[in-house]
């Protein structure tokens, strides 16, 4: 038989050429001189299949095994050695191919060994069980030196019985035995360690359990506390928003009536002051005008009383009756004449001051409504003002616009510290750089201004704790601005449209200078597209550039531009109401100064109305008068032509002195009465104006009276609404701060938790009262312990499914164990009987005669006994094996070895000069029965003794041709007689 076909050996010990050795005969000798490097040829072969120990390969290191040099060729750095082996009969029943190849390479450099089976890289593990399958081992049969021949008689039977163990295939139990047992003491320990942690566990556990319980009775009972009283603070806050609501809605209400209840009242009390002076006036001019009156009264008395003398004086010189009727009748034709005329004069002075008034009248009437039209349309500018401006308040009080973190901050301002307020609410900015700064500051705008970082840590964690969104913080104590060098800056500058630096186009308080610095001295501002492309190149395209329409160059060159939709962000806020108070005040200046000349307008009207209305009088009363004098006149005139037969004609009368004087009073009363009439009919227009005026006084007087009654009511009403609303206020920030300081919770979040627990009030209050009971009643809760509780309660049930899976495999591996045990005895007692059955046969065909046999020495424990030799040879009786001579002790081993090779035949047997003590008859009897056995066994014979050579099939020869370098070649008996001579 021939299992192994071949060995290539290169750098293995003194292999220093690749070797290459083909086996072409099932009983190959080796022979050479002694250090030639036979025996490395066995050492290749155990190499090759994954031995580890360098000592059982005759070496001090693992380094050993590399050729080491000679004094001609230089040492290697790594060892190759491949066995090919025929696998036609399944000798490795775990590999499929009928030729297996199996590789081990060492590499010095780095002391690592790599293992290949037919070309393919395996691990060592792999190597040593397939060498396993084939029985192929260092303690095998299969490699068996002088030493081990001469020693298997005198070792200990325990040793002795090793042999059989591999022989019965008991090795590989016992290997995987040894490997149950190590893995059942790591369980045992490991079961051990286990149980040790589970004590401890147990012995924690029930403190644990009783804490974690109290603790999670204080949880429930605190939530549904906190639950309730969260619950119950939210509807407070609710309706303390609600009423503070309806109260400002009620005090806006109240302040429109209360102010224009103001307006109204001073209106009036101006209005009755007015009418008052205005009264004093009239009373002046009529005092004047009555005494006017009471002088041309006098007067026309004093008159009457002339002519009543000058008549009688004219009377008494008067002789003819006809003659005085005829002088009197003409006097009084002259006396009507006089007062016609003198009435027709005062009519045409009436109608002419009529014409005048009326005019007057209309004029002022157009005016008045021409300044009607203007205080409308003021009042129209008036209340846009006052929307825009409510508007622009309004936005300044809310919050709305902003980003939700930031409203939060803003809002809770008072719980917080350091909170200055948003770059928004900080900076004034130019109205002509407005677009282009708001383009340039709006991401920054809601940034938030904070005194510290501390301040910022504080509000950071309060965003957290409540989950409030996020915001921007500039802390003042870190922000550190990038300047531009001043270089640089000369130059910008210097450039075309260049209109200044973004820190410096905006207004803010000094101490807050730095923020300015921090968001916008990097930006430069321009007049337009064409300059910022300009100056971005000047500028190496490293900063922002901003036109005044608000397009904007990003350092490195990105553009972007376009027109921006920014409703909702306003710069200036404050500025802007500033600057829509002062056109407020503006125009409720216009509004009074309108509103009086209209009043002005309307007494001017109504005083001409009257005056009109009296001359209208006056003008009747005249036309009256001139119809009675022209009456009188004509009766005068038909008395006369009665008399004298002739027409009185005015233009012819003559007159006596006297009738002149007469006739010249006559005028001068009338000239009297026209001026008393006019004076009269001024006395009458300034009375019904008084009159007038008097009643508008009384009534001023009274409907003031009432409004100053109701004002004072509406005023306390206001301060009570005043003292509500500070009474909700206080108890809406009580209990928002109670939220924040008991729960952590801000308004807001407090609402998203929904926790409409809130029954009757009596109800949560005795449900408050009884969890604070039952609170106080449990005493120290350590919180922790839930945790820990249930953490040590999982660890507890983690060890102990371990500790189940552990013994579970402690099982397992028992039973394995006792099953392996049953299997090794049943094929150890097979072997032992299998051999005895054969040895004594063997036996006597190798000593040429006597018996043997083999015992346990403790048949009771199959496992652990010695194996004892009972021998016989032929003629002795043998008490002590040791007393057997060196050739019989080694006779008896090959005998045994033989026998075992006929029960268990193996398919690689290689023998290390084991027949060197034997006689030249003995060596020939060992050579001879070994080629009984070549049918199933290859054996490879390394030896010195001619009668083995002579029964080799083929011969190798082993040489050192160049020093330290084995050269393996075959050779013929004659050649290897040579050989082993030169021994
Ligand atoms: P003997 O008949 O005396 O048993 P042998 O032919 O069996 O001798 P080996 O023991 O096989 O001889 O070979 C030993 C030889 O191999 C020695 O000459 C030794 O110097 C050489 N040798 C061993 N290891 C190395 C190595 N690493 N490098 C070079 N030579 C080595």
């Amino acid at each position: 038989m021939i299992f192994l076909k071949k060995i290539e050996a290169f750098g293995f010990k003194s292999f220093a050429e690749p070797t290459t050795l083909n086996f072409d005969f099932s009983m190959t000798g080796i022979v050479g001189p002694n250090g030639s490097g036979k025996s490395n040829i066995n050492d290749a072969i155990m190499w090759a299949l994954g031995e580890q120990s360098y000592k059982s390969l005759r070496g001090d290191s693992i380094d050993d095994i590399v050729f080491s040099g000679s004094s001609e060729k230089k040492p290697l750095n790594m060892a190759e050695i491949t066995l090919v082996f025929d696998n036609s009969n399944k000798a490795f029943s775990s590999l499929e191919y009928n030729e297996v190849s199996i590789t081990r390479k060492f590499f010095k450099l780095t002391k690592e060994s790599e293992y290949y089976i037919n070309g393919s890289r395996v691990r060592l593990k792999d190597i040593q069980d397939v060498a396993l399958e084939t029985g192929l081992t260092k303690s095998s049969l299969a490699i068996i030196s002088q030493g081990s021949i001469s020693n298997f008689v005198e070792s200990k039977p325990e040793d002795r019985r090793r042999l059989f163990d591999e022989a019965a295939g008991v090795a590989r139990y016992k290997k995987r035995k040894e490997e149950a047992i190590r893995k059942l003491i790591r369980s045992q320990e490991n079961l051990d360690r286990l149980n040790d942690i589970i004590n401890e566990i147990e012995r924690k556990l029930p403190t644990l359990k009783k804490q974690s319980k109290k603790a999670e009775s204080y949880k429930e009972f605190f939530d549904e506390l906190k639950n309730i009283e969260v619950s119950v603070l939210v509807n407070d806050i609710k309706l303390y928003k609600q009423k503070i609501l309806e109260i400002n809605e009620q005090k806006t209400e109240l302040k429109l009536q209360i102010s224009s209840l103001e307006k109204q009242i001073s209106k009036r009390s101006e209005e009755f002051n007015t009418i008052a002076n205005s009264n004093y006036e009239k009373e002046k001019e009529l005092s004047s005008l009555n005494k006017g009156f009471t002088k041309i009264v006098e007067k026309i008395g004093e008159l009457k009383v002339s002519r009543i003398t000058l008549e009688s004086k004219k009377n008494k010189v008067d002789i003819d009756d006809k003659e005085f009727k005829i002088s009197d009748l003409k006097n009084k034709s002259k006396e009507l004449e006089i007062r016609l005329e003198a009435e027709e004069q005062k009519l045409s002075k009436l109608l002419k001051d009529k014409v005048e008034k009326r005019e007057k009248l209309d004029e002022a009437s157009e005016k008045r409504f021409k300044l009607n039209q203007d205080l409308d349309s003021i009042r129209k500018q008036l209340a846009k003002t006052e929307s825009s401006l409510e508007t622009l308040l309004a936005r300044k009080n809310s919050f709305d616009n902003l980003f939700e973190g930031v409203k939060n901050i803003l809002e809770n301002r008072s719980t917080l510290s350091g909170i200055m307020g948003t770059v928004q609410e900080l900076i004034t900015v130019n109205k002509n750089y407005e677009v282009a700064l708001l383009t340039a500051i709006q991401n920054g705008l809601q940034n938030i201004v904070v005194k510290s970082t501390t301040d910022v840590k504080l509000s950071i964690d309060f965003l957290k704790n409540n989950k409030a969104g996020y915001a921007t913080f500039l802390p003042l104590d870190n922000l550190k601005p990038s300047f531009i060098n001043n270089e640089t800056r000369f130059i910008i500058q210097k450039s075309k449209g260049f209109i200044g630096f973004g820190n410096e186009l905006v207004k803010i308080d000094k101490k807050y200078q730095v923020v300015l610095d921090y968001l916008l001295s990097n930006y430069l501002v321009v007049d337009e597209y064409e300059n910022a492309i300009e100056l971005s190149k000047i500028t190496n395209q490293k900063f922002n550039i901003v036109t005044l329409d608000g397009q904007r160059i990003l350092p490195h060159g990105a553009i972007i531009g376009g027109s921006r939709k920014s409703k909702n962000v306003v710069l200036n806020d404050s500025v802007q109401i500033q600057e829509y108070e002062n056109r407020k005040i503006e125009l409720d200046e216009k509004e009074l100064a309108t509103s009086k000349e209209v009043e002005v307008l309307s007494s001017t009207i109504e005083v001409l109305r009257e005056e009109i209305a009296e001359i209208q009088t006056s003008i009747g009363a005249s036309r009256n008068s001139s119809q009675l004098i022209e009456k009188e006149a004509t009766e005068v005139k038909d008395e006369f032509r009665i008399i004298t037969g002739k027409e009185l004609d005015g233009g012819q009368q003559e007159f006596q002195s006297i009738d002149e004087q007469i006739i010249k009073i006559i005028s001068q009363i009338s000239a009297q009465e026209t001026l008393k009439d006019e004076i009269q009919q001024q006395i009458n227009v300034i009375r019904s104006l008084k009159d007038k005026s008097n009643e508008r006084q009384n009534n001023l007087n009274s409907i003031i009276n009432e409004d100053r009654g109701l004002l004072s009511s509406l005023k306390d009403k206001y301060s009570n609404l005043n003292s509500d609303a500070t009474l909700m206020q206080e108890k809406q920030g009580n209990a928002t701060a109670r939220l924040a300081q008991n729960y952590n919770l801000t308004f807001e979040a407090a609402l998203e938790l929904n926790t409409n627990l809130v029954e009757t009030e009596s109800e949560v209050r005795d449900r408050i009262n009884y969890l604070r009971k039952e609170i106080n009643l449990l005493g120290n809760v350590n919180l922790d312990s839930i945790d820990e509780y249930q953490e040590e309660n999982d660890r507890y049930q983690t060890y102990v499914d371990q500790t189940q899976d552990v013994i579970e495999s402690i099982k397992n591996l028992k039973d394995a164990i006792g099953d392996m045990d049953q299997q090794m005895i049943i094929q150890f007692k097979k072997i032992i009987k299998d051999v005895n059955g054969v040895l004594p046969d063997t036996f006597a065909t190798l000593f040429g005669g006597g018996t043997a046999s083999i015992i346990y020495t403790n048949p009771d424990d199959i496992l652990n006994t010695g194996i004892d030799l009972k021998i016989a040879p032929p003629g002795k009786k043998i008490a002590n094996l040791n007393l057997l001579s060196g050739g019989e002790k080694s006779m008896v081993a090959l005998s045994v070895l033989f026998s075992i090779l006929k029960v268990k035949p193996i398919p690689l047997v290689i023998l290390d000069e084991v027949e060197a003590p034997l006689d030249i008859a003995n060596v020939e009897r060992f050579a001879k029965y070994i080629k009984t056995f070549t049918k199933s066994t290859q054996f490879m014979i390394v030896t010195h003794r001619m009668g083995t050579m002579e029964n080799c099939d083929t011969l190798f020869g082993a040489t050192m041709e160049q020093k330290g370098i084995t050269k393996l070649v075959q050779i013929k008996l004659i050649e290897a007689k040579k050989l082993s001579n030169t021994n």
